[in-house]
């Protein structure tokens, strides 16, 4: 017999095994007693206390083939042929669908197109909508129109964790019924249930542990009770308890935030292992690293040293790091983080789904501050480039300089064919991760490769590419690929060239600098956020005079 993670084998299957939800449990079943069935419903609440497990029995109880008077069976049977396909998740008149996957209108549209027919055999076609908050403004339009007018025999149950993101239009037309954390006794209780029916010995202190670290959700309390029982064969004793949920201090967040901030990869990488060998929850880690980020984000709008939870020592040197970086900066990653959060939870291999998630916030590039850019250049961009020349004494730091008294800049990139396939390779890399910086390059008067040291000619007096090349994500792209594509310990340096020494160059008309070019908008901090955090991409770009751009070249 194959393993079975032990939150899904108690996942609950009738109303009676439902954990803690009494109220919405005995409202449902009176509702289904009496054949008042709504046609649409909303279940919110946080992760794991029941949402969709409840949904489930509501679909099997509307369905099930053994109800009294052939209609609904408060009780579902559990054994019908429609029971056993919901339980499986294949009866094709149940439908389960994931918001967090499905949020392209095309494909509600299709959906909802298929909803116009009724059940094909069930008594009710029901939609099981989870994590709706979800879905895009257009997909909630397209939904919208089928929730007003439902055909006969259609249910909706939609589930959400944040119900304040469900536009008013939908909440107005649901039954909503609201999940409450589940009480730490109550949760304890239930785990002892499942350890004498699992044979697992535990004390009642390390399951009271367990269900205090659960905060409230049934599954992420089973899933660490799961991990405790397999780590000690059987047996749960206090100690391990406690061992897999503490053990971790602030300074390691610290390290871990400083490094993703950094983009240190392997930094990253070897602190999810130290979690993996320790024994620590993935999950736990994932939920207490959101915790203390968010403690960053306070810092970093100023909040008072009360409302951070942390010792005077691991706040100051938080505080310390959060003014290095900057607001933005930590704003996105939180939000990059929050993004991977219920992968990470509801991952049956925690352990690399929590690796996966700590790289990728490590992937995002380093944001230059506002205030500094307009400042000059800044406090963030000059740290980061200290930094580097320390470590690459022969990497060029173009210091930001005044506007030159000729603006123009270099010429439009013709096309320009690079005979040293290193440097085609290089243009390449860069372009994988900076399409706007690749385009920058090539508008160098010349690449060249001497003694591993990449050299970008531009022409002297111009500064259109050196200010670029000055920007924290712009240096941090070049630095990494110039290693990537020609090889460790590869460099890059600037060098002004006399413009006459040079091949002629194509006598287009050049555009005015960061007028309408999109790739150079979306090097601005403010655009890059909003474009992380909402999608998309800039088409155009509206220059207003009275507004002094920050993205001055
Ligand atoms: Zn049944």
């Amino acid at each position: 017999m194959t393993y079975q993670a032990l939150a899904r084998k108690w996942r609950p299957q009738d109303f009676a095994s439902v954990v803690g939800q009494q109220p919405i449990v005995t409202a449902l079943r009176n509702a289904l007693t009496e054949g008042r069935i709504a046609q649409a419903y909303l279940f919110s609440g946080i992760r794991g206390v029941g949402k969709t497990s409840v949904a489930r029995v509501l679909a099997k109880a509307l369905n099930c083939e053994n109800g009294p008077d052939g209609g609904p069976a408060p009780d579902p049977c559990n054994h019908c042929k429609p029971c056993e396909e919901i339980t499986r998740g294949s009866d094709l008149d149940v439908i389960e669908v994931d918001a967090a996957t499905y949020s392209k209108v095309e494909q509600v549209r299709e959906l909802t197109e298929s909803l116009k027919y009724g059940p094909a055999r069930d008594r009710y076609k029901v939609v099981v909508l989870d994590e709706v908050h979800r879905l895009s403004r257009q997909s909630f339009d397209a939904l919208l129109k089928i929730v007003e007018e439902p055909p006969e025999h259609l249910v909706f149950i939609f589930a959400t964790t944040e119900i304040d993101s469900v536009p008013a239009t939908i909440l107005s037309r649901c039954q909503e019924y609201r999940f409450h954390r589940v009480p730490t006794a109550e949760l304890a209780a239930h785990l002892r249930t499942i350890c004498e029916a699992e044979n697992i010995e535990a004390s009642d202190a390390a399951l009271f542990t367990l269900a205090r670290a659960g905060e409230g959700s049934v599954r992420d309390a089973i899933a660490l009770l799961d991990q405790l029982a397999t780590y000690g064969n059987g047996t749960v004793t206090e100690e391990d308890a406690e061992r897999v949920l503490g053990g971790v201090d602030a300074s390691f967040f610290h390290r871990l935030l400083s490094a993703m901030l950094e983009g240190d990869r392997t930094a990253v990488s070897a602190m999810a292992r130290e979690v993996d060998e320790a024994g620590w929850d993935p999950r736990h880690m994932h939920g207490e690293y959101l915790h203390y980020c968010r403690d960053a984000i306070h810092l970093a709008i100023g909040a008072e040293a009360s409302q951070v939870d942390l010792p005077a020592t691991d706040r100051d040197a938080l505080k310390e790091l959060v003014e290095s970086v900057g607001y933005e900066n930590i704003l996105r990653l939180l939000h990059n983080l929050l993004g991977s959060e219920s992968t990470v939870r509801r991952s049956e291999i925690a352990s690399l789904a929590l690796e996966v998630a700590w790289l990728r916030a490590a992937e995002l590039p380093r944001l230059v501050r506002l205030e500094d850019l307009v400042a000059g250049g800044g406090a963030a961009a000059t740290k980061r480039n200290a930094k580097s020349e320390e470590r690459d004494p022969t990497a060029s730091s173009p210091k930001p300089q005044a506007p030159s008294p000729d603006p123009k800049p270099e010429l439009p990139p013709t096309e320009k064919v690079y005979a040293d396939p290193a440097i085609a390779r290089l243009l390449e890399e860069v372009n994988r991760r900076k399409p706007s910086l690749a385009a920058h390059l090539k508008e160098a008067v010349r690449l060249a490769l001497a003694d591993d040291v990449l050299e970008i000619h531009v022409r002297a007096g111009s500064t259109w590419l050196s200010t670029r090349l000055a920007k924290d994500a712009n240096k941090q792209a070049l630095e990494e690929a110039v290693v990537n594509a020609i090889g460790p310990g590869t460099s890059w340096k600037l060098i002004e060239t006399e413009a006459s020494a040079e091949a002629p160059v194509a006598d287009s008309e050049p555009e005015a600098p960061g007028s309408s070019v999109p790739g150079t908008a979306a090097d601005n901090p403010t655009v890059q956020a909003v474009l992380d955090i909402f999608g998309g991409t800039v088409e155009q770009i509206d220059d207003r005079p009275d507004n002094p751009s920050d993205e001055s070249p």
